[in-house]
């Protein structure tokens, strides 16, 4: 679509026009040198890190921080067209990126300030440093996103208080960036009668604190620049003053939250950008029966369709953005609603663009394929979509909806 006809400030025009350039010179180039990488390659050699130093010259790497810390203060609009751009450079180099804003962002606003002096300006002075934030667990993520507000449902991980400091026992999976991160933010139940919202709290994990341990790397179907992993914390020593909040911890991290689905709405609208893109010169170029394949009209409407769902997401998406930056009371259900529908119909677009690509689709060095698993990823990150519905229309009719569990 037109710039012009997105209704964008010139500031966020210009930031556009530099995350645009810098995929389509940097980022691009770099995920189709390195393909093989994201299957060859141990986890260490395998993240971009060479991305994060370019982004960081960029200054796209720090916008998260308090302005007092070094960061920006920019709008969520304008984040969404970064993690647009970025996403339709690679969607695991964009989240490795989001993950470092908005796990900042939440840090900043529950930590108490000796520790943001202590970890801010270790954050702004590397580029490779990486931040995980560590709720799920093998049992029961669903219950936390709903939230299924019992007793039963309370984390596993759990804090006790013993000799002035806390002690972590406990297991997280899935865990985005973990793997290579130099600070964990840690949930674990600190109240066992309590219901879930009132018996979590968390905690700052440094990577090199005793009885911590990266397990394994999570192998996953897509999105694989970005590396996940699996933590055991087996009477893991945290100072006193590293618990963040004490048992209201969920509540606390809806800032985070909700920045998070308009976020991975514009991550899946990068994605399906890339796929109309990338079929839209395939179709002109590719030909059978004698034409370019845009001359036959099942072609024509399988992309004509493509074109118009991608443009309802992009309209969806910056609208959810928009509704955080004034404020509206809708801000939180139009940001279910965008997650939602943005991962949803980017994995349609996505398999759209595998068919019309035919065989080439199927295979590695086209790249369509890698589309089509990474759209996957965001059906289940942050919520699954299912989760998603349940949420929207318990959001909508409080009183009424019942529980859902
Ligand atoms: C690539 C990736 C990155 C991730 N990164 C992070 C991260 O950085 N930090 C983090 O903490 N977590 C992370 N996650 C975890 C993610 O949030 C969870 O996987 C997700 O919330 C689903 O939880 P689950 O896997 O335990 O599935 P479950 O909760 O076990 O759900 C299984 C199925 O049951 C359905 N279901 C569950 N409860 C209900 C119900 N009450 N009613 C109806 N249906 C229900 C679900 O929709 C789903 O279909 C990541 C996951 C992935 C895949």
């Amino acid at each position: 679509m037109d710039i012009d006809l997105l209704g964008l400030s010139q500031e966020q025009v210009s930031i556009w026009r530099v995350c645009r350039d810098f995929t389509d010179e940097i980022v691009i180039p770099f995920i189709r040198e390195n393909r093989e990488r994201e299957w060859s390659a141990p986890p260490e050699k395998r993240w971009p890190k060479e991305l994060l130093i370019a982004a960081d010259k960029l200054g796209l790497r720090t916008v998260g921080l308090p302005e007092e810390y070094g960061g920006m203060k920019l709008d969520a609009l304008t984040m969404v067209l970064i993690i647009e751009e970025l996403a339709r450079g690679d969607p695991g180099f964009a989240v490795t990126l989001s993950q470092n804003w908005k796990i900042p962002a939440l840090f900043a606003g529950i930590a108490p300030k000796h520790l943001q002096d202590l970890w801010f300006p270790r954050y702004l002075d590397d580029p490779t440093f990486l931040w995980a934030h560590c709720l799920t667990e093998p049992r029961g993520a669903s219950d936390r996103w709903l939230p299924h507000n019992v007793p039963e449902a309370n984390m596993h991980t759990k804090a006790d208080f013993k000799d002035g400091q806390w002690v972590l026992n406990g297991r997280k999976q899935f865990i985005s960036n973990a793997y290579l991160a130099s600070l964990y933010i840690v949930y674990a139940n600190t109240n066992p009668d309590a219901p879930l919202q009132e018996g979590t709290s968390c905690f700052l994990v440094p990577r090199d604190t005793p009885g911590f341990h990266v397990v394994r790397e999570n192998e996953k179907i897509g999105q694989n620049f970005i590396i996940n992993a699996e933590l055991f914390f087996e009477d893991c020593q945290i100072p006193e003053d590293h618990l963040l909040v004490k048992d209201t911890a969920l509540k606390e991290a809806g800032s985070y939250f909700n920045a998070g689905k308009v976020l991975n709405a514009a991550r899946a609208l990068g994605i399906a950008r890339s796929a109309c893109e990338e079929t839209a010169t395939y179709i002109q170029d590719h030909t059978q029966g004698g034409k370019p394949i845009i001359q036959h009209q099942a072609i024509a409407l399988r992309f004509a369709e493509m074109t118009t769902k991608l443009e309802t997401v992009r309209v969806f998406v910056y609208n959810a953005a928009r509704a955080l930056d004034i404020g509206s009371a809708n801000a939180n259900l139009l940001g279910l609603m965008a997650k939602l529908y943005a991962s949803e119909t980017a994995f349609d677009i996505c398999r759209h663009a595998m068919e019309i690509h035919g065989g080439s689709g199927a295979m590695r060095e086209m790249g369509i394929e890698k589309h089509l698993r990474d759209s996957t990823i965001l059906l289940h990150t942050d919520g699954t979509s299912d989760i998603h519905r349940l949420k929207i229309v318990k959001t909508m009719f409080p009183k009424t909806a019942g529980k859902y569990v």
